[in-house]
């Protein structure tokens, strides 16, 4: 694996910290728990999208887009973190928003994400729930094509080969991290949701030979799919990284008991998740994607799944923005 034969725009703010995390540590009182800042990675706040960003934005680039789009539920980090790219490159960008809640409510569709979409210049139109997103925006992406643009269409979530790299990427670094503090990573617990994330990270760290277990905390889809359509990617992504087989079914593991009533629909979980990081570490999570990942770590903990005297880091995939189009669900 030698990440630089791929065309890549450095704009991500790397290395990310990794942080231990004490005083969560202690309330739980079971394993040493740390945290992997990619909340911190840059651009309009950061997120995991950011690395995946910059692969994606290079093949853009490379491509000589002038106008690249995506798709994603209406709170969707990935819109943004993609609105800001092409705002620095000096692309367009045009979003597809999915109304996957049926929330009516002023925050939820015109704060948080979406008011950030909207500052870095990027315009959008939305769906409703249930249609096979991206063909819709191939769709509306032929239509551009017709007046001339130069389109560049990313998956949702950036959840592709190319941005996988990205978390490939974040395995090398982690590594690197731990092994110059002498720190041995028992497991690697983070939220999963596009899956680009978690396909990346077991196919980098497979690479590095690392035997680290990663454990998905679905957002969305069941276990079993959810696992599938991460080996899926993990096993493709090892083909473009030139290590065909390296990933084998059973270094995927997910876990969807923390999704609740479904994709964007906070938990009581969750949310006491988010009290928790805040006033014990003073972090933000998100109502969608890290607070669920963070009650899979907190419930997997108390159950004995992670034990005292083992390491557990915890991926902070970022996503703190939509706190403010969670308004409602946070103050009740
Ligand atoms: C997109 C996202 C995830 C999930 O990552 P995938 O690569 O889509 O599985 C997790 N956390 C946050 C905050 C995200 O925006």
């Amino acid at each position: 694996m030698h990440l630089a034969r791929f065309p890549r725009v450095h704009l991500a703010h790397l290395p990310t910290p990794l942080e231990r995390m004490d005083r969560l540590s202690e309330a739980l009182g079971g394993p040493e728990i740390w945290i992997k800042r990619d909340d911190c990675t840059g651009l309009s706040t950061g997120g995991n999208k950011t690395r995946k960003l910059e692969f994606l934005m290079a093949e853009a680039q490379a491509e000589g887009a002038d106008l690249v789009m995506t798709q994603g539920a209406t709170q969707s980090n990935h819109a943004r973190q993609t609105a800001a790219f092409a705002a620095r490159l000096g692309m367009n960008c045009h979003i597809l928003l999915e109304d996957r809640t049926g929330y009516k409510d002023e925050n939820y569709n015109h704060n948080g994400n979406v008011l950030l979409d909207v500052l870095h210049g990027a315009t959008y139109e939305t769906r409703n729930a249930g249609l096979d997103m991206n063909a819709e925006m191939e769709l509306v992406a032929e239509n551009f094509r017709k007046q001339g643009k130069k389109v560049y269409t990313i998956p949702g979530g950036g959840s592709n080969t190319t941005g996988a790299l990205g978390y490939a990427n974040c395995a090398l670094e982690l590594v690197g991290q731990a092994n110059d503090r002498g720190l041995v990573i028992d497991h690697i617990v983070h939220a999963t949701g596009s899956t680009g994330t978690q396909a990346g990270l077991v196919t980098g760290l497979k690479a590095l030979n690392a035997n680290i277990p990663v454990m998905g905390i679905s957002v969305r889809a069941a276990k079993a799919v959810q696992e599938e359509n991460v080996f899926k990617l993990a096993s493709a992504t090892a083909d473009v990284l030139g290590c065909p087989g390296i990933v084998s079914a059973q270094d995927i593991a997910a876990n969807s008991d923390y999704v609740g009533e479904g994709y964007g629909l906070p938990t009581e979980a969750g949310i006491d998740a988010i009290r928790m990081f805040a006033k014990l570490e003073g972090l933000l999570l998100d109502p969608v994607y890290s607070s669920k990942g963070a009650a899979g770590l907190i419930d997997l903990i108390r159950k004995g799944h992670y034990k005292k005297g083992e390491r557990v880091v915890f991926l902070h995939t970022g996503g703190s923005v939509s706190l403010f189009g969670y308004l409602n669900a946070l103050t009740a």
